[in-house]
């Protein structure tokens, strides 16, 4: 390519960084993948190096991070929050490590820890106190998110030492928290988050600190912006004194002689990535010394003495057969896209959800393309987009029908959803779903009534509301296919005893719009019987912590419905259980319990107590049992093997019991 082409080159290849940038970081909504992202910055950086005239200060080869929001407050970091060189590769790896021999000498070692695919966050603490938490921001200036990340349960409010330190991590969305909040979202036919990263990335910039709350996110911490504060001349050492502040550090880091071991470590990781519960997108090694690290020193951008080592994508091209309807419990039409069927980070796809109609005009996706397929959070297959030079002219579009492909009645968007959703309630298709919901495991959990017995049952017109399941006899269960004696038995058995459920299982299953098991174990417990929930009024609803507006409006509106009353009666009639049957919690003020107002926490191996059930049984003393030792802690019990919970404990003097004395005292 001659100067000027490239000149222009390098114009196309910044704008379409700082577009995607744009959307990534400020909108947390990526357009294209992180290894799309990752190409142009490299082509760029090729060219900014072969033509330095080119490198302009603008440049996003020369940025740390996005924007930052005039949502919240600004927080100027004290030591810039940078970002991290990338290596995509053996060689490029070795390359960083003889910059640093050339730089330092041969007495190196490195540490290598995982890269948690998450958002760099920086805490500060006074007096061992936490006083603020920002994102990284440019690097220079992040946003105050302090209220939001105190919602984080594995950060500590106060520290084990009363120091004043400015800690970094990465604050992430585990992948069950990922999944759960996408199925949520998308039973109220809310717009989906790409992958844990930007769904983490949008929950911490809420301006509710309850929203962020309810996403479950957590946060490991890998460094220390002011090191020499604490006396450590490590990076490893530092990290060991943040385990002993009281602090959540990864604990699959290891100490590398030489970059051999560090590609080793790599390697490993490479096939072990997909069983941990986050997602890591890569591997940092930085330097040990923190006397090598200050005089390797660091660009505009990012230190010298660390590198982020990126995992190969992994993105497979197949192609899009065609596209299946379904229509969900609560009415919503799914496209789903069915593709030729290949492996994808170990497993077959040959199915991915497109979500919606927008989602479809969007990425542009037609019957017949040949797609780029990947899997969020290594688990999800999605279409990541379509490639559109190798369409043949065969290729077909596709339209959401106008009218439900089960009881063909008009689709309806409902106002501000995305979703289009049948809203005809005899859909024979959203009353199978939700019968299919109500034997659930969350739900009434009856074994041997899965998807495909209901669908036959259903079929069959053998039922078609949920009390019709108490009303199955012998011999109509022997009809269905594939049912002998034995399993038509135990099916009847696993009915009989559903009857017994605690009401939050039913009430879960019932599938009231919006109320999900969490929010029907709380009714159930505020409540305790079907009767006072569905005599309720929206204000005694929304005075619970846990019961917003909408969910108020959902649950009065649904037991208000003739159809419902009758159900309910039918179940009664049937002998199923409407009352809650576990424990209430009580509140420190109405109990007289040792345990009142007091903060347990559980350690090491109960041997006749269950965890859940102590746990349980302390709440229903108006104790609170907490996941982690702090100065908050009035008590800890600690079981066979205990480790470093206990001895925290020793260290704060704390007072400990064994499991003998813990059984003694919730039995008085
Ligand atoms: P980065 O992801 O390449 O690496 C730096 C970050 O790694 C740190 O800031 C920190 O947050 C994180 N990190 C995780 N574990 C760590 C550990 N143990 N030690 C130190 N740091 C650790 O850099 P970046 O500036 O955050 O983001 C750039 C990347 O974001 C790009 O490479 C690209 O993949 C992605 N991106 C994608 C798009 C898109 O449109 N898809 C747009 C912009 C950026």
């Amino acid at each position: 390519m001659d100067f000027q082409n490239t000149e222009q080159r390098v114009k196309e290849l910044r704008n379409l960084l700082n577009q995607y940038g744009y959307e990534y970081y400020v909108l947390d909504k990526p357009s294209v993948p992180d290894a799309e992202y990752d190409r142009i910055m490299q082509e760029l950086l090729k060219w900014e190096e072969t033509y330095p005239q080119l490198r302009t200060e603008d440049s996003p080869t020369q940025r740390v991070g996005g924007a930052v929001l005039d949502m919240f407050e600004k927080v100027q970091h004290r030591v810039p929050m940078l970002s991290l060189g990338n290596a995509f590769n053996e060689q490029d790896l070795r390359d960083f490590d003889r910059r640093i021999r050339q730089a330092v000498g041969d007495k190196i070692s490195y540490v290598c820890e995982l890269k948690i695919d998450g958002l760099a966050v920086s805490l500060r603490y006074e007096e061992g106190l936490f006083v603020q938490g920002a994102t990284r921001g440019d690097g220079t200036i992040g946003e105050d998110i302090t209220n939001n990340l105190k919602t984080i349960k594995s950060m500590p409010l106060r520290l084990t030492e009363n120091v004043s330190i400015e800690v970094r991590g990465e604050a992430f969305m585990p992948k069950r928290s990922f999944e759960m909040l996408n199925e949520a979202r998308k039973e109220r036919g809310e717009e989906l988050f790409a992958n844990p990263r930007n769904a983490a990335a949008g929950s911490l910039r809420q301006l509710d600190p309850k929203i962020a709350a309810a996403r479950r996110l957590d946060v490991f911490l890998y460094g220390i912006g002011n090191p020499e504060a604490i006396g450590a001349d490590s990076h490893s050492g530092g990290l060991d004194y943040l385990d002993q502040l009281g602090f959540k550090t990864n604990k699959e880091r290891r100490r590398c002689a030489t970059i051999d071991d560090v590609l080793e470590f790599i390697q490993g990781w490479t096939e072990k990535r997909p069983q941990l519960p986050y997602e890591i997108d890569g591997i940092v090694i930085k330097v040990d010394s923190l006397d090598q690290q200050a005089e390797l020193g660091t660009t505009a951008k990012s230190p010298r003495w660390a590198i982020a080592y990126k995992f190969p994508a992994e993105e497979v091209i197949t192609t899009l057969l065609d596209i299946e309807l379904s229509v969900g419990r609560t009415g919503v039409i799914t496209p789903t896209a069915i593709l030729e069927p290949v492996k994808v980070a170990g497993t077959t796809v040959q199915r991915a959800s497109l979500h919606n109609e927008d989602l479809i005009r969007e990425k542009d996706i037609k019957i017949g393309d040949k797609v780029v397929i990947k899997k969020a959070g290594d688990i999800i297959p999605e279409v990541v987009n379509v490639l559109a030079d190798q369409r043949t002219g065969e290729e077909v579009d596709f339209y959401m029908p106008t009218h439900c492909p089960e009881c063909e009645s008009e689709l309806v968007r409902l106002d501000g959803e995305v979703a289009l959703r049948c809203i005809n309630p005899k859909c024979p298709a959203q009353i199978r779903e939700g019968l299919i919901h109500f034997v659930s495991r969350d739900a009434m959990n009856i074994e041997g009534l899965g998807e495909k017995v209901i669908s036959q049952l259903f079929a069959e017109k053998l039922i078609s509301d949920v009390a019709d399941i108490y009303k199955l006899t012998r011999e109509q269960l022997m009809e269905l296919e594939r049912m002998g004696e034995k399993s038509v038995s135990n099916l009847l058995q696993a009915i009989e005893a559903s009857k017994d459920n605690s009401l939050e299982k039913l009430l879960f299953g019932l599938g009231i719009r919006l109320v999900g098991a969490k929010a029907a174990k709380t009714l159930a417990q505020q409540f305790e019987t079907m009767e006072r929930l569905a005599s309720t009024s929206k204000e005694e609803l929304i005075a619970i912590n846990e019961i917003g507006d909408k969910m108020a409006d959902s649950i009065v509106s649904f037991f208000e419905q003739e159809e419902a009353k009758e159900l309910i009666q039918e179940l009664v009639a049937a002998g199923v259980n409407m009352d809650y049957k576990g424990t209430k919690p009580v509140s420190a003020e109405e109990s007289d319990s040792i345990f009142a107002g007091k903060t347990v926490v559980l350690t090491g191996k109960l041997e006749q107590l269950k965890r859940n059930e102590a746990k349980e049984k302390i709440e229903a003393l108006g104790g609170n049992v907490a996941g982690s030792v702090s100065k908050k802690t009035h008590l800890v019990v600690a079981g066979a093997d205990a480790g470093s919970k206990l001895t925290k404990a020793q260290e704060l003097g704390i007072e400990v019991w064994d499991e003998e004395r813990l059984i003694a005292e919730l039995n008085k």
